[in-house]
C-alpha cells in the first residue's frame, strides 16, 4: 500500500506530576510534570487509537474524588486535568465521533493509559494476553496496580501474542516491549515512508533512551526484558525511525500542546 495514506495525530489529555526518581532509578528530589499522551491514527481500513489517558473523574474539583481515583499511589502523583481534555473531547473537537474508531490498543492497563475506554463503546480492544492475564490478576488488582473498572467494559476484545500487523499490510504493527508491565506492548507506523514508533511507557522519556536508564524498581516489572526493550528501540532509531516517548514533556510540546494535531515527521526531527 501506499503508506502516505496513514495519518498520525497526537493529543495531550492532561498532566501529571509524579516524583522526578519515578523516571530515573537512583536519582532523587523533586518532581516532574509529564503529558498524558494519546494517538490517533488513520488508516484506510479503518481508525485507530493508541491509549486512551485518564478517567475523567480525575477532573473533578473535589479532592476527596481525586484522591478515590488514584487509590494507592494518592499520596505520590497529582494530576492537572480540566474538562474538555480527555479523549472524548479531544476528538469530538476534532470532529470525529468516538462511537466510531474502530480499535483501541492499549500499550498496558495503567490507569493513565486506559482511563478513556469507557468513551470508546464500538471499539475492539487490542492488548497483548499477558497484559489481560495481570490485569485481571487478583493480588494485582488489589494492589492497585490495576483498576478493571478502567478496561473490564465488555467490549469486543483482541488478545494477541508478540507481534501484531493490524491491517496486514505493515502500516500498523504492535510489538511486544514488556518490562514497564508483563504485557506491555508499542506500536510502529509507517508514516511518510519513515517508521515512527509509540514507545508508550516500555520508554517514559528521550533522556532515558539516551542515557540507558532505567526507571525506578517501582514503576518496572521486569527490568531485564525492559532493558531489552531499551536496546530495541536504540536499534530502531539506528536504522532510522523516529521514536516517540511515553510521557516526554519536551517531545511533547513539539506535538501538541493539548489538542489534536497532525503529526509530520517535520515534528519529530
Ligand atoms: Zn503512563
Amino acid at each position: 500500500m501506499e503508506d502516505y495514506s496513514i495519518k498520525l495525530y497526537a493529543m495531550t489529555c492532561g498532566w501529571v506530576t509524579m516524583p522526578y526518581g519515578f523516571f530515573f532509578a537512583g536519582k532523587s528530589g523533586g518532581y516532574l510534570a509529564v503529558p498524558i499522551q494519546s494517538y490517533y491514527i488513520e488508516h484506510p481500513k479503518g481508525t485507530v487509537l493508541f491509549d486512551t489517558g485518564l478517567e475523567t473523574n480525575l477532573q473533578s474539583e473535589d479532592p476527596e474524588d481525586v484522591k478515590q481515583a488514584l487509590g494507592a499511589y494518592a499520596s505520590l502523583i497529582s494530576v492537572q486535568y480540566h474538562a474538555h481534555e480527555d479523549i472524548k473531547s479531544r476528538l469530538e473537537a476534532f470532529g470525529v465521533d468516538p462511537a466510531k474508531i474502530n480499535y483501541v490498543i492499549n500499550s498496558h492497563l495503567h490507569f493513565d493509559h486506559c482511563g478513556g475506554n469507557v468513551s470508546i463503546p464500538n471499539a475492539r480492544i487490542i492488548v497483548q494476553k499477558r497484559e489481560w492475564q495481570a490485569a485481571k490478576n487478583e493480588e494485582n488488582i488489589e494492589k492497585q496496580i490495576y483498576y478493571p473498572k478502567l478496561y473490564d467494559l465488555g467490549h469486543d476484545r483482541l488478545e494477541i501474542e508478540g507481534e501484531h500487523d493490524l491491517f496486514g499490510d505493515g502500516g500498523v504493527v504492535l510489538f511486544p516491549s514488556y518490562g514497564h508491565t508483563p504485557g506491555h506492548q508499542s506500536l510502529k507506523i509507517k508514516l511518510e515512508g519513515k517508521e515512527v514508533v509509540l514507545t508508550g511507557d516500555a520508554c517514559y522519556l528521550k533522556k532515558a533512551l539516551e542515557t540507558m536508564t532505567l526507571p525506578d524498581a517501582l514503576v518496572v516489572n521486569d527490568a531485564e526484558n525492559m532493558k531489552k526493550s531499551f536496546e530495541l528501540f536504540k536499534k530502531l532509531q539506528s536504522r532510522g525511525a523516529k521514536i516517540i516517548f511515553g510521557h516526554d514533556p519536551e517531545q511533547s510540546l513539539t506535538l501538541t500542546d493539548g489538542p489534536i494535531k497532525q503529526v509530520t515527521l517535520r515534528e519529530l526531527i
